[in-house]
Formats: structure tokens, C-alpha cells, sequence
């Protein structure tokens, strides 16, 4: 399995590099035959090249088995025309990764902020919406016709929301709960959420063995507070599943635990929920674990590809078990969480903890 491996930027290199050497470590133990190309994006991209996200980073990306992205400060980025491309929206609409699953999960021994536990995943459609960058097949999906009006175009087909509540319904299947929860708003966006949702719903119908139904976005953000364990699948369009999923895994303990990857038919990409956090850039103070988790969700996706691949599913299983058992021992924690390991030395322990 070849690994394009993107850094970013801000605490991207460094949590790049305790992804890396988990995944070299998982190579080891698990037998994976896993090589790595190391591409350099973003902001030192931009200063060697004159772009952010060259086109041999897409080049790379598309001839290799899978990507590992790091966060990167695009709203740093200057314009396009620039050089100042969104690495993490440019690989999603060229690679076409419609799927962004986001898993929250609570732990046993580490506190959660909802006033239940929780284990859910939020499927977010990843290619239309609301996103100006990827609704538009020519321009972008903003406009400004007087300096005082600002208008945002939003996207919603019929295939893009018929393929990502299928991705969510394939999910629950492999789920214990079985069962998806529709998030949309068509009480008020009444023509492109009523399509979002008749889609899903023509999807529920081919799957009788997954109990399903519906929530409004605005009370799904105070039951994920208030009672987050009733749910198992979330399917969702763009910007509500990037808000609600980072809401979640805070809830569920930190952002910095959750893992998610982005995925087509064909590709998979391994990328935290979080961003580049330039606060404590270059400090080692980053958890890498969000990383590490979206990298062992890739290894995954990869086994269930094809047959004859269970090392991979051996692995990712051995990276989540392992991750749970650091980040609930007070003692090798990272600050985020209340311990006292950097980056590097929870990379150290997470090596030596990762077993068959
Ligand atoms: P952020 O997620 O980078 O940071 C929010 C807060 O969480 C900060 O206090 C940060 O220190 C902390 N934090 C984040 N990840 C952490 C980790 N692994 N360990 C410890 N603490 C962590 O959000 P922001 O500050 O709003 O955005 C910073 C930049 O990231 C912006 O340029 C934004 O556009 C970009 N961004 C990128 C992605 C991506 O690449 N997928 C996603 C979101 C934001």
C-alpha cells in the first residue's frame, strides 16, 4: 500500500510525524508492506513554488493507494489566482471524496462533556453544499453584487445525496445498533433539503434491516448534549455535518481524538477533524491521536476493499485499541487532555504500546 504522506501546516508537520511512525511501527508489527511519499503543501509549498497544491501533489495523490493530509491554515491562503489553493478542499473535489466520516466515540476513563456517552459517527456529504469552493463547475459559488450584498449559492443533487446516505446505511450495517438519523433543516429550506431527504429516504426504503429517522439540524445540536447515546449513524450535507462533527467529538472528550477520512469509490484520505492550531505550532504540544485514528480509519477502508487484506483491519483495530488505552491513562496524556507528554514522547509511547 503506497501512501502519499501531505504535512500542512502549523502543528501538521509535527502530528504528521507521529502519524508516520504509529504507521511504521503497524508496518512492523502487522506485516503491511506500507511505503511512503512525502509531498510538501501549504504555506512552504506556496513560499518554494508559488502554490499551495502544486499539480504534482494531485498527480501523487492519484497514482498512489491512499493519503495522509495534515490540517492546513488556509484561511491564511491568499487567493487562488495566488497560489493559494485549499489543499483539503482541492483533494475532496478532484479525488471527488464525497464521503467525510466522522466518528465520535467516549471513553471509559477519560471525561466527556455531553451529559451521556456516546459512539456515533457523522457521515457528512463532502462535495456540494454550501461550500463556495466545490458547488460551482466554473467560478465560485459566492457573489457580490453591491458592496453591501453578499449572496452564497448551495448545492444539492440527487446522486450526491443518494451515494453519501448509501455510504451511511453500508456503515450501519457493519454497526451493532443499525440504525441512521437524517439531519437536515427541509422545515425551512424547503426545496433542496426536501431533495436531500427524499433521497435519503428512497436509500432507508433498500435497507429494511437499519432502523431510521429524522432530526432537525438546530435540535440535533442540543440532543448531541443532551442525550448523544440515542444515536448510531448520522447522515448529513456538508456544512451541517462539519459543524455538528466537531461538536461531537469535543463532547465526546477533545477534538483532538477524532479521527474521520474522506473517501470515493476509488480513493481514501486520511485527515484530522481538526485544523492547524498555529497557537501552539512548533511547541510539541499537539495531540497527534486525531491523526493517528484517521489513519487507522484508511487502513480499514483499504481492508474491505478486497478480500485477503486483514492485516489492515488487524491493524487499524490495534492503533484505535491502543489509542484508547493512552489517552485514558492519566499518565501519557497530552496536555489538551490534562497530561504531561508532547507530541513526540506520546508517539514514543504509543510505538511501544502497539501490539498484535
Ligand atoms: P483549530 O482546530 O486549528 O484550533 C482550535 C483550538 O483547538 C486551538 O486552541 C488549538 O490549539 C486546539 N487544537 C486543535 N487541534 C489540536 C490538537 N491536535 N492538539 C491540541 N490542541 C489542538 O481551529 P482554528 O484555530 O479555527 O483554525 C486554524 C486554521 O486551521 C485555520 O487556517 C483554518 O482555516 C484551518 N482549518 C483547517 C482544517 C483542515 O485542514 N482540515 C480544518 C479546520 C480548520
Amino acid at each position: 500500500m503506497r501512501l502519499v504522506v501531505l504535512p500542512g501546516d502549523g502543528i501538521g508537520p509535527e502530528i504528521t510525524a507521529a502519524t508516520l511512525a504509529v504507521l511504521r511501527r503497524a508496518d512492523e508489527v502487522f506485516s503491511l508492506g506500507l511505503s511512503f511519499e512525502e509531498q510538501e503543501v501549504g504555506l512552504a509549498r506556496l513560499a518554494r513554488d508559488g502554490s499551495t497544491c502544486p499539480p504534482s501533489v494531485l498527480e501523487a495523490a492519484r497514482a498512489a493507494d491512499g493519503v495522509v493530509l495534515g490540517p492546513v491554515s488556509h484561511n491564511d491562503y491568499p487567493p487562488r489566482d495566488k497560489g493559494g489553493i485549499n489543499v483539503s478542499g482541492e483533494l475532496r473535489i478532484q479525488l471527488d471524496l464525497y464521503a467525510n466520516i466522522r466518528p465520535s466515540r467516549s471513553r471509559p476513563g477519560l471525561p466527556h462533556f455531553g451529559r451521556t456517552p456516546m459512539d456515533l459517527v457523522i457521515v457528512r456529504e463532502n462535495t456540494e453544499g454550501f461550500y463556495s469552493d466545490r458547488n460551482m463547475h466554473w467560478g465560485v459559488g459566492e457573489f457580490m453584487p453591491t458592496p453591501d450584498l453578499a449572496l452564497s449559492v448551495r448545492k444539492i443533487t440527487a446522486q450526491g445525496s443518494s451515494r453519501i446516505a448509501r455510504a451511511a446505511f453500508e456503515l450501519a450495517r457493519r454497526r451493532p445498533r443499525k440504525k441512521v438519523t437524517a439531519v437536515h433543516k427541509a422545515n425551512v429550506i424547503k426545496v433542496s433539503e426536501a431533495l436531500f431527504l427524499r433521497e435519503v429516504r428512497a436509500v432507508a426504503a433498500e435497507y429494511p434491516d437499519i432502523a431510521y429517522d429524522e432530526q432537525l439540524v438546530d435540535s440535533m445540536a442540543a440532543l448531541l448534549v443532551r442525550d448523544a447515546q440515542r444515536y448510531d449513524v448520522i447522515v448529513t450535507t456538508n456544512m451541517f455535518g462539519d459543524i455538528l462533527s466537531d461538536e461531537a467529538s469535543e463532547l465526546s472528550g477533545s477534538l483532538g481524538l477524532a479521527g474521520s477520512i474522506n473517501h470515493s469509490d476509488r480513493y481514501g484520505m486520511a485527515q484530522a477533524q481538526h485544523g492547524s492550531a498555529p497557537d501552539i505550532a512548533g511547541q510539541d504540544k499537539a495531540n497527534p491521536t486525531s491523526l493517528i485514528l484517521s489513519a487507522a480509519m484508511l487502513l480499514d477502508w483499504h481492508a474491505r476493499r478486497a478480500p485477503g487484506r486483514d492485516a489492515f483491519a488487524r491493524a487499524a483495530a490495534a492503533i484505535e485499541r491502543t489509542a484508547d488505552a493512552l489517552v485514558t491513562d492519566p499518565a501519557r496524556r497530552t496536555g489538551d487532555l490534562g497530561g504531561a507528554l508532547g507530541t513526540r514522547a506520546f508517539a514514543e509511547a504509543f510505538c511501544q504500546a502497539l501490539q498484535a
